[in-house]
């Protein structure tokens, strides 16, 4: 059944993952600040879904199990499931001002939905039956899912099987008559520790020789092998020091992966070798991944929006008029990528399998949008908010007498404001723009821009917009 926030914590606190952060072993995820501002930000998907205000949009009954299931679990079988998809996203964004780690185990979930059955119709393989099975321990258990997606690639000009180094894809070291041995390293795995099980997907198209990279699997985050090395981060130890957070209680931290000789039972594998089928499943986890954004980093601009407001009228610049022009821009930056992302949704289509699939062209135009215009969001919010947002004195110099009140009495704006308040949301603002270099994975996250513009090109009918201008030009189409 649906498991309550309180429950999804103790659920992880059960597993025990091999973890490094700073050079020393974590053996408590749970207990450990930096990791827990992660598992909180995915406790809140677990936490509104207990609300009566949110219930009704993030539960709903499975069509697998007829259950009340999380949405966070469930492959959309309809429109309005696709479009519940950026709902919840935005909702999430909102709530918790950072990245909640929780959609691209859906979005795995909802590409894998698909493409086994896709393979089971060509190639009669039993994956689709496999994947269903894992499906119904996922929504039964209300689990979290991580996706496994980004190889380390090594050299990009080499294909997997070309590389001087063979395990930089994941690939299959060892078949036998239990399952596969894997080996290999995931990066930028967001939330692989705040998650019960780990899906890996292929990361790139793969042809004829790659064929012990065609993988696609999911395995709990603690399996013997698994080795999560969680990376540095722009304000990364501001929890570890428990001291100048800005978002109080959500954050995110993103582990390396590393799949040390991993065994992975039959019943877990959905795909192994299908070389042919790598493609369809990075385009359809991709083009879901870059929707789930548009939901997300809507949600995320309201909080930017927000603090750009407050931070107005904390300032005692309210009725600036350039600056509510600069308002305006950020609301409409929100607004433009949330509709383009709702309208993937409106624009999808039944597959095969039932599930349905999002239009891949204004997914990924949202995504182009998102990438540019994030950056541009946190420019003009630090543009209203001013320049503490640099070099704000820590909340520690404001507790001891030598500077404390001297500070207090010189950091004061509007004078009805207490200046507590004005520090506060001067941290909030630092940590929404400068979180993991948010420009960083805004530009990356769901694949590099080019990928991006490549599905445009290929997925747009290119075609009918030339006919188009032809038959006004009166130029006959051949
Ligand atoms: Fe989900 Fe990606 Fe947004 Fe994080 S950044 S909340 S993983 S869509």
């Amino acid at each position: 059944g649906l498991k309550t926030k309180a429950e999804y914590i103790e659920s992880l606190r059960g597993m025990k993952p091999t973890v490094y952060m700073f050079g020393e072993k974590i053996e408590s995820v749970v207990d450990n600040p930096r990791l827990r501002a992660g598992i909180e930000a995915t406790g809140a998907t677990y936490e509104l879904a207990e609300t009566e205000e949110y219930r009704p949009l993030i539960v709903t009954e499975s069509p697998l199990i007829h259950e009340p299931v999380n949405r966070y679990t469930l492959p959309p079988s309809s429109i309005a499931d696709l479009v519940a998809r950026v709902k919840i996203n935005r909702l999430m964004g909102t709530r918790v001002g950072t990245c909640f780690q929780r959609c691209t185990g859906l979005d795995c979930l909802s590409a894998l939905s698909i493409v086994t059955y896709d393979i089971d119709a060509k190639h009669s393989t039993p994956y689709f039956k496999r994947f269903i099975e894992f499906l119904k321990h996922v929504q039964k258990n209300d689990l979290t899912c991580n996706a496994g997606v980004t190889d380390v690639k090594g050299d990009r000009s080499l294909a997997p099987h070309e590389q001087e180094d063979k395990d930089m894809y994941v690939r299959v070291v060892e078949r036998n008559a239990d399952g596969i041995v894997v080996r290999g390293a995931k990066a930028h795995q967001t939330g692989s520790l705040s998650s019960h099980e780990i899906i890996v997907l292929p990361t790139r198209a793969l042809r004829k020789g790659d064929e012990d990279y065609a993988l696609a699997f999911a395995i709990p985050n603690d399996t013997p092998g698994l080795i999560h090395v969680v990376g540095r981060s722009s304000l990364d130890t501001r929890q570890l020091d428990g001291c100048d957070l800005g978002n109080l209680h959500y954050s995110k931290y993103c582990p390396t992966v590393i799949f040390k000789d991993v065994f992975v039972p039959w019943e877990r594998v959905f795909m192994c070798g299908e070389v042919e089928f790598a493609v369809e499943m990075v385009n359809r986890f991709s083009a879901y991944h870059r929707q789930s954004h548009g939901g997300c980093k809507s949600g995320k601009i309201d909080c930017m929006v927000g603090a750009a407001l407050t931070m107005m009228d904390y300032n005692g610049t309210e009725k600036a008029g350039h600056l509510k022009q600069k308002a305006i821009e950020m609301v409409h930056r929100a607004e433009t990528l949330y509709g383009c992302s709702l309208a993937a949704s409106y624009e999808g289509k039944k597959e095969p399998s039932g599930t349905y699939f999002i239009d891949t062209v204004l997914a990924n135009a949202s995504k182009i949008h998102e990438g540019k215009e994030m950056s541009e969001a946190g420019r003009l919010l630090v543009d209203i908010a001013g320049g503490f947002v640099a070099d704000l004195p820590s909340d520690r110099d404001l507790a001891i007498p030598e500077v404390g009140e001297l500070l207090k009495k010189y950091l004061k704006g509007v004078a009805s404001v207490p200046v507590e308040d004005r520090v506060k949301m001067y941290r909030l603002i630092e940590k929404l723009v400068m979180e993991s270099a948010d420009t960083i994975s805004d530009i990356h996250g769901g694949g590099s821009p080019e990928a991006h513009r490549i599905t445009i090109l290929r997925e747009s009918n290119l075609k009918a917009k030339k006919d188009a201008a032809k038959r006004l030009a009166g130029i006959e189409s051949k």
